[in-house]
C-alpha cells in the first residue's frame, strides 16, 4: 500500500469502479490485465521494473514542502543579463486568470474549433500583436523559442527564395544561443553558415539569406535598412530578429522590406522561468504566407454565416509529412502566447510605448554616467561597457549588491535594463563600475511613425474588471479538462493536479534567468538532476536530456544523436531512416531535418509493422541503414509482439533504434524501451507526465539514450556542463520552469502509483473498446484481442452506408457536452479514444452513452427518418442563437441541444458552443490571420 493519498486523487476509478471495469473486460485483476495485454517478451515483473529506484510516494503537502526546500536553494537576484531574457511584471490579473487558471491551461490544441473559439480569439490577438509590432503581414502562433524561430526563418528563406546558393550569412551580433541553434539546424541540411559583421557590408560571393538581429546581443541598434537593401540587390532574402518592446519606438523591419521577422514575446509578461517556456514568434511578408511553419489561426464563417476562427491552412500540417516535410512543429507555446497577447491588451499601445521609454530612460541614465566607456551609442535597453581587465571585479561588485550582469569577456560587461528597473537599480549598478548617476536626458532613438495595436482588442480591456470578464468570456467558449473529459487519442489528456502546478509561479522558480550564475540556481539544478534520474529509472536508459521543449524537438535531438554517432564511427553513408507508414507526422519531418532519408515500412492489416516488408527494406538498404523509428505502443494503440525482433533485426544490420515514447502512458512501470531494444526515445512530459497542454503548448520532450549515445546529447554554448553536443533549444534546460510539475507527479505517485496509473489507463481503454465495439467497430487489437491505452473506432463503414461523416460525429459530441476524440489519425475516417487513468467510471460511461446515442441517431438517418443533409448530426453543433431563429428542421430543438432529454439535478452541465459548424475552405480561400475589423462582427 502506498503511504501517499495522492494516487487515489489522480486515478479516477476507485476500487469498486475498477472491479466493474475488469468484469466488463473479462480479467480478474490489474496484474492479469498486464499479462494479458503486454507481450511477455517485454513485460517487467512488478518488483523488477526499474521503479524501485524512485523514492517512496509522499502526500501533496509533503511534496510541496520538498519543492519549497528546493526553491529556497535558488537565489533570485536582480537580473540584468539580457540576451533574450528580461525580467517582467506579470499583471496579477493575468497571472491568476491565465497561467494559474485550469480553464486556460488544461485546454488542448484547437482541433475542434467550434469549442475552442476563446483561445483562438486570444491567439488571433497574438498574431495581430506580432504583425503590428514587426510591421509584417502574417504571424503564426507560436514558435517554441527565439532560437528555433530563427532556425525556421533560415529554412523559410531558403524555400521562399530563388537563390541556389547553400550559404547563409548570420550577423555576428545575434544571441549566442540563436547562432548555436541555427548552426545545429543548418549542418544536416547542407546549409553553410557564415558569421559576419553585416554592419561593415555584406561579404563577397553568393548567399541565399541574411539573418540579423536588432537590437543585437551587444545592445546595438543595427542599420537594418541598408542590410535588407544590400541583400535584396544580391538576390538574397532577409530575416530580422526584433525585440517587440523596442519595436514600439523603432521603425519595424517589416516597413524596411524584411522577408521575415523572428523573436520572443517573453518580456510581455511571461516569467523568465530559468529559460522557458515562452512564446517565440515568426512573422512573414504576405508573399511568403504559405511558407510559414507552425500553427496559424485564421478567420472564417460558420454555417449560419457568422464570423468564426479556426486553424488556417490545415493542409500545411501535412507538409510535416514525409518527403514534403519542412518543419516538425506540432506543439507550440499557446498558453504563453495568450499571456503575451493579453499583456499587450492590458497595456495597449501607449502603455507598451511608455514601458519602452522607461526602459530606455534607465539605460540612458546608466550610459550617460559611463561616458566614453560605452561601446555603442545606439542602444535601446542593453549597454555594452568597456572595462579593460576589470570585468571580473565589476561583476563581483555588482553581485555583492545583488545584481547579475553579463560578462562578455575580460574587458567588457553588458547590462540589460527592463520593465522592473528603477533609478535605484541604475545607481546601484553604477556603483559597481565606480560611477555615479549624472543628470542626462535619454537619447532620442524614436523613429517609428506608423501606428500599431489600433484594434479594439488592444483598447477595450484596460481596467481589471474588463480584463477579468474578457478572460472569463473567452474561457467559457472552450471545452478544457475543467469541464469534461477530453478523449483525444495519442494526446493523453490526464489530470494536471493543482499541487503539481502550484510551485511553477513561485518567484524562486519563475524569476531565474537561464544564464544566471550556477550558484544562484542550485535548487532548480538539483530538481533537474533528480528528475533525470527518475526518468532514467522509468525508461531503462542510461542518460536523459531535458533540453528539447516539445516531443518533435526530442525526436530531432534523438535522431541527431544517432546521426552524429554514425559519423563519429566513420559511417557517413548511414543515412536511411525506416519509418512505418502509420507514424506520427513529426517523425518523418524530424528525420528529414536531421539529414536522413525516409524509407516507409508498410503496416499490416492489423496495424503492426509488416515484418516481411521490414526485412526487405533492411536488406535493400543494409549499408545505408541509420535507424528505424517506431512508436511503442504503436500509433494504432496496440502492443506489437514482435518489437524485440524488430529492434534486433535493425541492430544486426548496424542501425540504431528510435522508440517514439510519446505513448509512454501505456508503458510506465510495465516495460522500458531502454531495456527492450531502444537506443533512444523521447517522452512527452505534456502527455504522460502531467504537464498541462495549455491549449497547444508548452511541452517538454526529453530524450533518454543508452550510454553509447550520451556524448551526442544536446549541449549549449553558455552551459559547459552539458558538453558540446548540438544545441536544440534556446535555453540550456529547455522549458525548465514547468519541470516541477513532472517532478511533483512522480514524487507523489511513487512506484506503485505510477504502475497502477498505467494499468488503469489500459483497463479503461479496453472498457471503452468493449462498450462501444458494438456501435463502432474497434479497428485494431493486439494478438490477444486487447488494445493498449487507447482504441480506434472505425466510422468508415458507417459513413459509406449512411452518409454521416466523421465530422458529423465529432461535432455532434459537442452538443452532448464532450470534446471529440482524435479524428482521422492515424487512419482517415476513424476516431481514436484515450480515456487516461484520471477519468472516473462515471465520466467514461457518460461518454460511452453519448456515443451509443449518436449511433442511434445515425441509424435514424440510415432508415430514412432524417435526410442525410438535414439531421442533428449534420446540423451540429447547435448554438443557443440557432434555436431562436426560424426552425424548419425535421428534428426538434430539444433533440438539437438536449439530445438526452432536459437535464435533471446533478446531470452533466450543458455546453453551449459559441458558433455553428465552421467552413474551413472559405477561410483558406480568403486568408485573414489578424483581428478582423469590428464591422466584420456586425449583422
Ligand atoms: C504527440 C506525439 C508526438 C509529437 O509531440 P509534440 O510535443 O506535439 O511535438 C510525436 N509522436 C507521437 C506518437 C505523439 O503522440
Amino acid at each position: 500500500m502506498s503511504a501517499s493519498n495522492f494516487p487515489a486523487r489522480h486515478i479516477g476509478p476507485d476500487s469498486g469502479d475498477l472491479d466493474q471495469i475488469l468484469r466488463v473486460i473479462g480479467v480478474d485483476s490489474l496484474d492479469d490485465l498486464a499479462r494479458a495485454a503486454v507481450p511477455s517478451a517485454i513485460l517487467d515483473p512488478a518488483d523488477d521494473n526499474g521503479l524501485g529506484a524512485l523514492p517512496a510516494a509522499i502526500d501533496e503537502h509533503e511534496a510541496l514542502a520538498e519543492l519549497r526546500a528546493l526553491a529556497d536553494r535558488n537565489t533570485v537576484d536582480r537580473t540584468m543579463i539580457g540576451l533574450g531574457y528580461y525580467d517582467t511584471l506579470t499583471p496579477p490579473v493575468l497571472l491568476r486568470n491565465i497561467i494559474e487558471n485550469p480553464a486556460w491551461y488544461t485546454a488542448y490544441t484547437p482541433y475542434q474549433p467550434e469549442i475552442s473559439q476563446g483561445r483562438l480569439e486570444a491567439l488571433l490577438n497574438f498574431q495581430t500583436m506580432v504583425s503590428d509590432l514587426t510591421g509584417m503581414e502574417i504571424a503564426n502562433s507560436s514558435m517554441l523559442d527565439e532560437a528555433t524561430a530563427a532556425a525556421e526563418a533560415m529554412t523559410l528563406l531558403r524555400r521562399a527564395g530563388k537563390s541556389t546558393s547553400p550559404r547563409l550569412i548570420v550577423d555576428r551580433d545575434v544571441f549566442p544561443q540563436t547562432l548555436a541553434v541555427i548552426e545545429t539546424r543548418a549542418e544536416p541540411l547542407g546549409i553553410e553558415v557564415l558569421v559576419h559583421d553585416v554592419t561593415t557590408g555584406l561579404p563577397e560571393g553568393e548567399f541565399f539569406g541574411v539573418i540579423l538581429q536588432t537590437p543585437g546581443a551587444s545592445g546595438r541598434i543595427a542599420d537594418v535598412q541598408s542590410v535588407i537593401d544590400g541583400a535584396h540587390e544580391r538576390g538574397a532574402l532577409v530575416a530580422v530578429g526584433a525585440d517587440l518592446l523596442a519595436m514600439t519606438l523603432l521603425t519595424p523591419p517589416g516597413e524596411q522590406g524584411a522577408d521575415a521577422c523572428f523573436g520572443t514575446t517573453q518580456r510581455f509578461g511571461v516569467p523568465l522561468g530559468f529559460g522557458g517556456p515562452h512564446a517565440g514568434y515568426l512573422a512573414v511578408h504576405s508573399k511568403h504566407a504559405r511558407q510559414i511553419p507552425g500553427r496559424l489561426v485564421g478567420v472564417s464563417v460558420d454555417a449560419d454565416g457568422n464570423l468564426a476562427y479556426r486553424l488556417a491552412l490545415q493542409t500545411r500540417e501535412q507538409h510535416i509529412r514525409r518527403e514534403k516535410a519542412t518543419s516538425n512543429i506540432c506543439t507550440a507555446q499557446v498558453l504563453l502566447a495568450v499571456l503575451a497577447a493579453m499583456y499587450a491588451s492590458y497595456h495597449g499601445p501607449e502603455g507598451l510605448k511608455a514601458i519602452a521609454l522607461r526602459v530606455h530612460a534607465r539605460a540612458s541614465e546608466f550610459a550617460a554616467a559611463l561616458g566614453d566607456a560605452v561601446v555603442h551609442a545606439d542602444f535601446f535597453d542593453t549597454v555594452l561597457v568597456q572595462v579593460p581587465g576589470r570585468a571580473d571585479d565589476v561583476l563581483a561588485a555588482a553581485k555583492a549588491a545583488g545584481y547579475n550582469l553579463w560578462r562578455v569577456d575580460d574587458d567588457h560587461i553588458s547590462v540589460a535594463f527592463d520593465e522592473t528597473s528603477t533609478p535605484a537599480d541604475v545607481a546601484a549598478v553604477l556603483a559597481a563600475f565606480d560611477a555615479k548617476p549624472v543628470n542626462a536626458a535619454p537619447s532620442d532613438i524614436e523613429n517609428r511613425t506608423s501606428e500599431f495595436l489600433t484594434h479594439p482588442a488592444f483598447h477595450a480591456y484596460r481596467t481589471e474588471t474588463a480584463m477579468l470578464r474578457y478572460l472569463r468570456k473567452l474561457a467559457d467558449k472552450d471545452i478544457a479538462l475543467d469541464r469534461s473529459m477530453i478523449p483525444l487519442g495519442s494526446c493523453t489528456m490526464k489530470l494536471n493536479a493543482t499541487a503539481e502546478m502550484e510551485s511553477i509561479t513561485w518567484p524562486e522558480f519563475s524569476r531565474l534567468h537561464p544564464f544566471a550564475p550556477a550558484a544562484d540556481t542550485e535548487g532548480i539544478r538539483a530538481l533537474i538532476a533528480q528528475l533525470e534520474e527518475w526518468l532514467v529509472a522509468i525508461t531503462g536508459y542510461d542518460n536523459v536530456s531535458l533540453q528539447p521543449n516539445a516531443g518533435s524537438q526530442g525526436e530531432y535531438a534523438g535522431l541527431l544523436a544517432i546521426r552524429n554517432y554514425h559519423l563519429s564511427r566513420g559511417d557517413a553513408h548511414r543515412t536511411v531512416c525506416l519509418i512505418p507508414s502509420s507514424a506520427h507526422g513529426t517523425n518523418a519531418a524530424s528525420a528529414v531535418m536531421a539529414g536522413l532519408k525516409v524509407v516507409v515500412v508498410a503496416s499490416r492489416e492489423s496495424g503492426d509493422v509488416d515484418t516481411a516488408d521490414l526485412k526487405e527494406k533492411i536488406a535493400k538498404h543494409a549499408d545505408e541503414l541509420a535507424a528505424i523509428m517506431i512508436t511503442y505502443p504503436s500509433t494504432h494503440g496496440v502492443y506489437e509482439h514482435e518489437v524485440r525482433e524488430i529492434c534486433g533485426a535493425v541492430h544486426e544490420a548496424g542501425g540504431q533504434v528510435y522508440v517514439d515514447g510519446a505513448n509512454m502512458n501505456a508503458l510506465v512501470g510495465l516495460a522500458r524501451p531502454g531495456k527492450f531494444g531502444g537506443d533512444v526515445s523521447h517522452l512527452n512530459l505534456h502527455k504522460t507526465f502531467c504537464i498541462p497542454h495549455g491549449g497547444g503548448g508548452p511541452g517538454v520532450g526529453p530524450i533518454g539514450v543508452r550510454s553509447h549515445l550520451a556524448p551526442f546529447l544536446p549541449g549549449h554554448p553558455l552551459e559547459p556542463s552539458l558538453g558540446n553536443g548540438p544545441t536544440i533549444s534556446a535555453a540550456p534546460f529547455g522549458s525548465a520552469s514547468i519541470l516541477p510539475i513532472t517532478w511533483a507527479y512522480i514524487r507523489m505517485m511513487g512506484a506503485d502509483g505510477l504502475r497502477r496509473a498505467t494499468l488503469t489507463a489500459i483497463a479503461s481503454a479496453n472498457y471503452i473498446a468493449a462498450r462501444l465495439g458494438e456501435s463502432f467497430p474497434v479497428l485494431y487489437t493486439g494478438e490477444n484481442g486487447r488494445v493498449a491505452h487507447e482504441c480506434i473506432l472505425d466510422v468508415r463503414g458507417i459513413s459509406k452506408e449512411t452518409g454521416v461523416s466523421i465530422d458529423d460525429v465529432a461535432k455532434r459530441l459537442a452538443d452532448y457536452g464532450f470534446h471529440a476524440p482524435t479524428m482521422s489519425f492515424p487512419v482517415a475516417g476513424t476516431l481514436m479514444v484515450e480515456p487516461t487513468e484520471s477519468e472516473s467510471l462515471g465520466e467514461i460511461d457518460e461518454f460511452c452513452e453519448a456515443m451509443i446515442a449518436i449511433r442511434a441517431e445515425i441509424d435514424r438517418v440510415a432508415s430514412g427518418e432524417w435526410p442525410v443533409d438535414d439531421n442533428p448530426l449534420r446540423g451540429a453543433p447547435h448554438t443557443a442563437e440557432c434555436l431562436v431563429a426560424e426552425w424548419d428542421h425535421p428534428y426538434s430543438r430539444e433533440v438539437a441541444v438536449y439530445p438526452q432529454g432536459l437535464p435533471s439535478g446533478g446531470a452533466r452541465a450543458k455546453v453551449w458552443p459559441s458558433v455553428r459548424r465552421i467552413d474551413g475552405v472559405y477561410g483558406d480561400r480568403n486568408l485573414v490571420c489578424s483581428c478582423p475589423p469590428i464591422e466584420a462582427f456586425a449583422e
